[in-house]
């Protein structure tokens, strides 16, 4: 089994190229930020509650974060692995992920991080934001917030892998190929 955590500030390219990752190494690809859109564009109680703090680019409490995340892993036993997109994104996410791979025996292979200066971040979200249809992503003010929270709360997940030797770092800018290309040979030298 071959687990990968996908790391990074808002825009930095994760589900880009996350989706590229998949292809390569076979994995379930989970986007937290994913799964919560599609809860929110069904209305679900899960989607209401999650709304609350996304629509202000703030985190959705861990309880309710790491709930999903389970229940969207268990929903793929025959997976050889998984990509992490968007998570974790506090310490106790970390925690718990690591507790719950333990459970079967496995572990994180490598957290790999993309690195992106703030102004390009919020030029790339400002211009997603115009297709993406994700309100996040129009908002400024909210997107300085989520790159914030990330320094805030969500680098410290870098410094938990660092110090099992589980993370590193790629430059985050370029074009979608170059930055595959890194990524890849990265992941090829930790699996
Ligand atoms: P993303 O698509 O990964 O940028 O996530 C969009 C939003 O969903 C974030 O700004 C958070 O409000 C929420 N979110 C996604 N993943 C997590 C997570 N692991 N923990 C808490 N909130 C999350």
């Amino acid at each position: 089994m071959i687990n990968l955590i996908l790391f990074g500030p808002p825009g930095s390219g994760k589900g880009t190229q996350a989706s590229k990752l998949v292809e390569e190494f076979n994995l379930v690809h989970i986007s937290t930020g994913d799964l919560f859109r599609f809860e929110m564009k069904n209305d679900t109680p899960l989607g209401l509650e999650a709304k609350q703090y996304i629509s202000k680019g703030e985190l959705v409490p861990d309880s309710v974060t790491i709930g999903m995340l389970k229940n969207k892993m268990t929903k793929h036993p025959e997976a050889k692995g998984f990509i992490f997109d968007g998570f974790p994104r506090t310490i106790p996410q970390a925690e718990a992920l690591d507790q719950l791979l333990a459970e079967t025996d496995q572990s994180i292979n490598g957290l790999f991080a993309l690195q992106v200066e703030d102004e390009e971040i919020i030029k790339r979200i400002l211009s997603r934001g115009a297709t993406s249809g994700r309100a996040d992503d129009l908002d400024e003010t909210i997107i300085r917030n989520r790159i914030s929270v990330y320094k805030d709360n969500t680098l410290d997940v870098y410094d938990y892998y660092a110090a099992k030797k589980k993370a590193s770092t790629i430059e985050g800018v370029g074009s979608i190929e170059q930055i595959s290309n890194r990524l890849r040979k990265a992941v090829s030298a930790t699996i």
